[in-house]
């Protein structure tokens, strides 16, 4: 497995598997890395030739300071990590590299981030456009792998490639859940054990509502219960709990069992954002 700091240093290795007609796959991640990660990668084994695994914690996509200073770094782990998945390159750049300054572009994804994660965390997706930006542009995939967990991120970046007319093939990846049904997230690493417990609000939530839709219970019920439901666990605080276009993200007035449809949730629990969602109709 080799490290490669710098797209330079990336060039050579680019320009030699063009030549032997190799294909390169992307799994684009900010470390602290888990299973759900690994998937990505497992499944980019079976889809390329040479598969690229990127760790940067990017700064501008991170609305709140105190989240970016805190976000969990293991890299040690991380390499072990890989190189037992038979990674071919793991892409480590430095902060110089991939800023060697301020962006003056800026990118607006419209209404798809006037929703959700996008209407909560400003400036968020603009920062996500940017830097995958970068990647796709610095190690040139021909596919890149993404996680269903951050629904609206492919979204986003779907657009972001469709937009820009990028030759790169998205590929999407369910979620991996722990065996208590948590999605995996680098942010559970700084849960203490009692938000850890009090995190299952987050799935036991779509579950919950996702049945009573599918028996027929009104949308603005279900929202009204899972909002009091949230109410009784004292760490967790909801942000959102949203009925949305999976492609979209418009939230529905009420639910459609012949419209495709998806349960999306934010909450914190303490000072740790989770974000996580259930596809309905798919
Ligand atoms: P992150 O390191 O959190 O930026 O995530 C890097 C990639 O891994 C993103 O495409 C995420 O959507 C994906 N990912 C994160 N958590 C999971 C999970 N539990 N299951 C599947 N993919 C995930």
């Amino acid at each position: 497995m080799h490290l490669v700091h710098t797209g330079a240093n990336w060039r050579n290795y680019w320009l030699e598997s063009l030549k032997n007609g190799k294909s390169i796959g992307l799994v684009p991640t900010m470390g602290a890395l888990h299973e759900g990660h690994l998937d990505l990668v497992r499944k980019a084994k079976q889809e390329v030739d040479i598969v690229v695994v990127s760790i940067f914690v990017n700064p501008t996509q991170f609305n709140n300071q105190e989240d970016f200073n805190n976000y969990p770094s293991t890299i040690d782990e991380d390499l072990d990590k890989l190189r037992n998945e038979q990674v071919d390159f793991v892409f480590l750049p430095d902060l110089d590299t991939v800023y060697p300054e301020k962006p003056q572009l800026s990118i607006n994804f419209g209404e798809l981030e006037a929703v959700l994660e996008g209407a909560f965390r400003p400036g968020h997706f603009n920062g996500v456009g940017i830097v995958v930006s970068k990647l796709f542009n610095i190690i040139k995939p021909e596919k890149a792998f993404f996680g269903q967990k951050d629904l609206q991120q492919t979204g986003i970046i779907k657009r972001l490639v469709k937009d820009l007319s990028m030759d790169v093939a998205l590929i999407i990846v369910p979620t991996r859940r722990e065996e208590d049904g948590l999605a995996m997230s680098s942010r559970n690493l700084r849960l203490s054990p009692d938000e850890r417990a009090q995190a299952l609000i987050l799935i036991h939530s779509l579950t919950k509502a996702k049945q009573e839709l599918l028996a027929g219970k009104p949308w603005f019920e279900v929202q009204n219960q899972i909002t009091r439901d949230f109410e009784d666990v004292p760490l967790a605080d909801l942000e959102y709990f949203e009925l949305i276009h999976p492609d979209s993200f418009i939230g529905y007035v009420d639910f459609d069992p012949n419209q495709k449809s998806s349960l999306c949730v934010a909450a914190y629990l303490g000072k740790i954002r989770l974000i996580d969602n259930l596809p309905i109709i798919p």
